[in-house]
């Protein structure tokens, strides 16, 4: 244990600064400035290395928290890196965007503020790479045997890591024109910038994993095709059909999916020039939906110079402190502030849009909309609520309903489950022999810690079958696993 009193002599939780909002949002780089070292480590020393550690319990990597975070205290980060790359590929990607279920569990969180687990994660990745600590690892020799990975984001870069690693030489299939899935053209620079993906992409490419980019299986080769050339076919192609907005005028234009405006957003700003970019400038913008995307949204609409930023969410808001409903150490629903919240605009919930209203050209002129209630059959409207929102810009931010999988099931007959998404055992597999499925594929609309563990369980599994021994790389979950509920 780093200081068996260190949670006594430090009882504040320190963060980083955002840097002020009127000075991020006239750019596009990371919200969050450095923290002092001395701070850091300090808030590393706060962890009690306890006896039963929730923290592992409430991580789907299994994060081995406890032993960095005593690393991180004693400035020991050489072994600080390893025990984390242990668990997980990618801590860079988690140590910015994780919604840190680690964090929730913490026994310390119970009646002091929980450890910045997610940080010391974060600035311990960051020195490794800064120090040169984050070296290739090709494999000593290759097993001979082959492996396609569809989709290059969290989950089919994890398992491409892993099985390259193993000795399996893969190759990863992309439709966009570069890999990072979600990661690249979903979240935007504020959260995390495009060069910390690069940096780890090179890494895989020297490691010997290769990509291919701009080919959209299923059309530009067939799932038959692929599944002839290769030994093994893991499906890692996210969960990308988006939730839609029945109601009157949803065809009107000026009504957008948020894919459809994150990603040409996302390649502006790193320099990419975009034809018929939907862009928020001088436009009242309503945001459709309050989770990631939501704020994604809200974020990149204030960076373009919206006029205004309203989004409407329809569950009431949460309390600030946790619900009976949710105790320690669940992953609790509570009343958080993104940066992006923190930049402007006004969040309403308990609202349900009935309309979208247009002008004579089509046009988008405003959302009429009304408050709802809980009723025993749903959402019930609340009478006198109605109103109208002025908006020239609407963003469906609605959730995803699963994978794309018409040419999945007529081309490789492969089985979905109840929800749409690709069906799979215990082992990762599909209905079909030798293709698996990892991340939104098969879990549905989900989380990038989620993505890694998953890429890395069914890794795995694809490593046990081709070789027909046990595995030597590590599983982390089962499907079902579900880790305190996140
Ligand atoms: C806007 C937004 C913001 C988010 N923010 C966060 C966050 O802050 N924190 C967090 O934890 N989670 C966040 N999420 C969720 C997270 O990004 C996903 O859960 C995660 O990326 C899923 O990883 P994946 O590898 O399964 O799929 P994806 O990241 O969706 O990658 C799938 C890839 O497969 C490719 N593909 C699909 N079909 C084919 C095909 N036929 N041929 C070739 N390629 C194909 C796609 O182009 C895509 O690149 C966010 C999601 C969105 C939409
Ligand atoms: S639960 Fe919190 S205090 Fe306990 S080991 Fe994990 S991070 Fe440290």
């Amino acid at each position: 244990m780093a200081d068996p009193q260190g949670f006594l002599k430090t009882r504040e939780r320190e963060l980083p600064a955002r840097r002020p909002v009127p000075v991020r949002i006239k750019d596009w780089r990371e919200v969050y400035e450095e923290q002092e070292l001395g701070q850091l480590q300090r808030q590393a020393g706060r962890c009690m290395d306890c006896g039963i550690p929730f923290c592992h319990s409430g991580c789907p990597l299994g994060n081995l928290i406890p032993e960095w975070n005593d690393l991180a205290w004693r400035g020991d980060w050489r072994q600080a890196i390893e025990r984390l790359h242990a668990t997980n590929n990618f801590p860079e990607f988690t140590g910015r965007l994780c919604p840190a279920p680690c964090e929730t569990a913490c026994v310390l969180g119970i009646n002091q503020p929980a450890v910045t687990i997610k940080q010391v994660e974060v600035t311990t990745i960051e020195k490794a790479f800064a120090d040169g600590g984050v070296a290739p690892k090709p494999p000593e020799r290759l097993s001979g045997k082959t492996v396609a990975v569809v989709g290059s984001g969290p989950a089919g870069l994890a398992a491409a890591q892993q099985l390259t690693r193993a000795g399996h030489t893969v190759a990863v299939y992309e439709r966009a024109d570069r890999p990072g899935g979600l990661l690249r053209y979903g979240i935007p620079e504020f959260k995390m910038e495009k060069s910390v993906l690069d940096r780890r992409l090179q890494q895989m490419q020297a490691e010997g994993t290769r990509f291919r980019n701009s080919v959209d299986v299923g059309v530009d080769v067939t799932w038959e095709q692929l599944r002839a050339r290769y030994d093994a076919v893991v499906i890692a192609m996210g969960a990308t059909v988006a939730r839609d907005l029945p109601v009157d005028g949803r065809e009107g234009d000026g009504v957008h999916q948020a894919m459809d405006y994150l990603p040409a957003a996302n390649r502006v700003a790193i320099g990419e020039s975009v034809d018929g970019q939907i862009h928020a400038q001088d436009k009242d913008v309503i945001v459709i939906g309050g989770g990631d995307t939501g704020a994604d949204c809200i974020g990149t609409a204030h960076r373009q110079g919206a006029r205004s930023v309203t989004s409407l969410e329809i569950m009431p808001q949460p309390g600030e402190e946790r619900a009976d409903a949710h105790p320690w150490p669940t992953y609790p629903m509570i009343y958080r502030v993104a940066s992006a919240h923190e930049e402007g605009g006004e969040r309403l919930y308990a609202v349900s849009t009935q309309e979208v209203q247009r002008d004579e050209s089509g046009a988008v002129t405003g959302l009429r909309l009304h408050e709802v209630v809980r009723g025993e059959s749903g959402f019930e409207s609340v009478e006198g609520s109605e109103r109208v929102l002025p908006a020239q810009l609407v963003l469906l931010a609605m959730g995803f309903l699963g994978p794309q999988t018409e040419s999945l099931v007529t081309q490789l007959g492969v089985e979905l489950d109840e929800r749409s998404n690709v069906k799979r055992g215990q082992d990762y597999m599909s209905s079909v022999p030798g293709v698996f499925v990892a991340g939104d594929a098969g879990r549905g609309q989900s989380l990038i810690v989620w993505a890694i563990a998953e890429g890395r369980a069914a890794a795995h599994h694809v490593d046990a079958w081709l070789s027909g021994e046990p595995s030597r790389l590590p599983r982390p979950v089962n499907p079902t696993d579900r880790p305190l509920m996140v």
